[in-house]
């Protein structure tokens, strides 16, 4: 089981990273190689809806070649890890857990150039410099990576109807101490980075009943969606505690700058259409949010730096 793959261009990506791109273009770019040593691999759960986190495999009965194992660096501690980080990799039910947002990229490249693939295979000496290459971000190779909030939002909503199920099953009143203790525990007992700062599903998600942490988390709420000059505003329909246990409550809004990156993915593009679309009609979201809400003036603001960082219940990706 290998997490880096390369596609029929020669672009070298994670397995989360090529399942990302199938969700929002619909495209597959297989068939896959090691990107090392450029035997044929098998992509699992990156076209398909499954309940493990996408992975590339070796068809049965074949082999890495000229000392190559599939993974990125000088070799034995990466390639040791891998799989052991891959078997503890949590599935709840058919859940599939993202367990990092991370940045989007741009994919690598490893061929010399004018290597088309089409030639012999790398020697020993070529697959050492292909690996060493790689920017071996164990984040990125190790485990479910996404760049969007959406994947993630609904990994939480099934987590926590898991978590209620499980607490129920358990004979937990409803509400009582043992039973959020019991939702607690499932919910943290999975891992979620966010951007590199160590959260789980229990502690990366803020609603309005606390006051904003001053760091970014994945906030979230409903509310109506107005066009204000060059932005698109969410105005929530719950004041939020002004500080920690303070009955000071002040409005919360989400800014979205309508202005995209000039080589934004159309699937931005597309976003931007809907949330535009949705505050012509005066409709409302219930939405979440990624980054640190900031006190202006009598209310909090949080202004998202990329579409990525805002999903909505319905949201379309293509
Ligand atoms: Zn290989």
């Amino acid at each position: 089981m290998s997490s880096l793959g390369m596609d029929r261009n020669g672009d070298v990506r994670s397995a989360s990273e090529f399942k990302e791109i199938f969700g929002e273009t619909g495209n597959s770019y297989g068939p896959y190689k090691c990107p090392f040593c450029e035997v044929p691999f098998e992509d699992r759960c990156i076209v398909t809806e499954c309940v493990k986190a996408p992975h590339f495999k070796l068809p049965n009965g074949t082999a890495h070649r000229n000392g190559c194992n599939g993974e990125a660096g000088d070799g034995v501690t990466a390639g040791a890890n891998a799989p052991s980080e891959a078997s503890k990799r949590t599935v709840v039910g058919k859940i599939e857990i993202p367990e990092a947002l991370v940045r989007r990229r741009k994919a690598s490249s490893v061929r010399k150039p004018g290597d088309d693939g089409l030639g012999a295979p790398p020697d020993a000496i070529e697959i050492v410099r292909r690996r060493r290459l790689i920017d071996s971000d164990k984040t990125i190779s190790s485990c479910f990576t996404t760049s969007q909030l959406r994947p993630i939002v609904h990994a939480y909503k099934r987590l926590r109807k898991h978590a209620y199920e499980q607490a129920v099953a358990a004979g937990l009143e409803r509400g009582s101490a043992a039973y959020n203790a019991r939702f607690r525990e499932i919910l943290d007992a999975h891992d979620l980075s966010l951007y590199k700062q160590k959260l789980t599903y229990g502690s990366a998600f803020q609603g309005s009943r606390l006051s904003p942490w001053h760091v970014e988390r994945v906030y979230n709420g409903s509310g109506k969606v107005l066009a204000e000059n060059d932005c698109l505003v969410i105005k929530d329909m719950n004041t939020w505690p002004r500080q920690l246990k303070s009955r000071d409550l002040i409005p919360f809004e989400i800014k979205v700058s309508k202005a995209l990156a000039s080589d934004a993915p159309t699937s931005l593009l597309r976003a931007l259409a809907e949330l535009e679309h949705i505050a012509a009609s005066g409709g409302e979201v219930e939405w979440w949010a990624y980054g640190v809400p900031l006190l202006q003036g009598q209310k909090f603001e949080l202004s998202v730096d990329s579409l990525d960082h805002i999903y909505w219940i319905g949201q379309h990706q293509r």
